[in-house]
C-alpha cells in the first residue's frame, strides 16, 4: 500500500499571509505529503479567491460561507452567491459558518450572527452539502442551533477548531458530526483538547490547520501552513497510543467520506 497523504480539512490560503509565496508554497504540498486541502471562505471576498484557488490547483476543495466576524455584511445577494458557489464541481462543503462570542459581545451581534448562521445552515441543507462550524465562546447557543438542524435532517458536517469539552464532544460525536483538530493539540495547556481527543473516536475526527493561524509546536507563534500537520498527526498518535502514520490515513478516510463522499 502506498503511503496516505494527509488530508487537511480547513486552510486559508486566500489569506493575504500567502501574497508573497503562495504559489511555491501550494506547489510543494503534494511532494510534501499533502494530498488534498480544502480552502475555507470566511469574508465575502474569500469566495471569489477560493473559486480561483480551486480551479488553478487540482488538490485544493471550497468550503463557501461567510464567518461570523462577517455576519452583519451578508445581505440576500451574498446568500444567493454562495448558493452558486456551492454549485461549483469542486465544492464540498458550506463554511467556515457559526457563532463567535469572543470577538463579538452585544445581544444585537448574536442575534445577527445566529440568523446568518442558520440562513446558511438552510443552504447547507438545500444543497446536501456538509456545513463546517466555527464556535467560540458560544458553546450552548451553537449546539441548540445545530441540533435543531441535524433533527430536521442534514448531510454531515465537522465542528472547525474544537474548543469545548468532553460533554460537547459527546453532544456533537452523538449526531455523528466530525471533530476538526488542529495545531491547538501540541500546546502544552491544551489538557481540555488533548482529553477531548483521548475521547473522541479517530473515525470522527479530521486534520486541519486554520492556516495562517494557530501553528502546532514547534512552529508555535509563526505562520502556519499544512506542512505542519505532521506535528498534529503525530500528537494524535502519542494521545490515542497509535502510529502518526494511522492517524494521518484514518483521517484522510474522514475526510474523504464526509467530504468527497457526495461526489
Ligand atoms: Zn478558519
Amino acid at each position: 500500500m502506498s503511503k496516505m497523504q494527509i488530508f487537511e480539512t480547513h486552510a486559508h490560503y486566500d489569506d493575504e499571509a500567502f501574497d508573497a509565496d503562495r504559489e511555491s508554497l501550494l506547489g510543494s504540498m503534494n511532494e510534501n505529503g499533502i494530498g488534498k486541502i480544502v480552502n475555507a471562505c470566511a469574508s465575502i471576498e474569500s469566495l471569489d479567491d477560493t473559486a480561483h484557488l480551486m480551479e488553478k490547483y487540482p488538490f485544493i476543495y471550497g468550503a463557501f460561507g461567510i464567518h461570523p466576524d462577517d455576519a452583519d455584511k451578508v445581505t440576500e445577494e451574498v446568500l444567493d452567491k454562495i448558493r452558486r458557489c456551492c454549485d461549483l464541481e469542486k465544492a464540498v462543503a458550506v463554511g467556515e459558518i457559526g457563532l463567535d462570542y469572543y470577538w463579538h459581545k452585544e445581544d444585537e451581534e448574536h442575534r445577527i450572527q445566529k440568523e446568518i448562521f442558520c440562513a446558511q445552515m438552510e443552504i447547507a441543507r438545500e444543497k446536501k452539502m456538509p456545513f463546517m462550524v466555527h464556535s467560540r465562546e458560544a458553546a450552548q447557543d451553537t449546539l441548540d442551533i445545530v441540533k435543531e438542524y441535524i433533527k430536521g435532517g442534514m448531510y454531515g458536517g465537522i465542528i472547525h477548531c474544537f474548543s469545548y469539552g468532553k460533554e460537547m464532544a459527546r453532544e456533537y460525536l452523538n449526531m455523528g458530526l466530525y471533530l476538526g483538530v488542529g495545531g491547538v493539540v501540541t500546546f502544552k495547556n491544551a489538557r481540555k483538547l488533548k482529553e477531548v481527543v483521548e475521547y473522541a473516536p479517530l473515525e470522527q475526527i479530521v486534520l486541519e490547520t486554520d492556516s495562517p493561524y494557530l501553528s502546532p509546536e514547534p512552529n508555535r507563534g509563526k505562520r502556519n501552513s499544512s506542512l505542519n500537520l505532521k506535528f498534529v498527526a503525530a500528537e494524535i498518535g502519542r494521545i490515542k497510543g497509535v502510529e502518526a502514520e494511522q492517524v494521518i490515513a484514518v483521517t484522510a478516510e474522514n475526510a474523504e467520506r464526509l467530504l468527497l463522499g457526495r461526489k
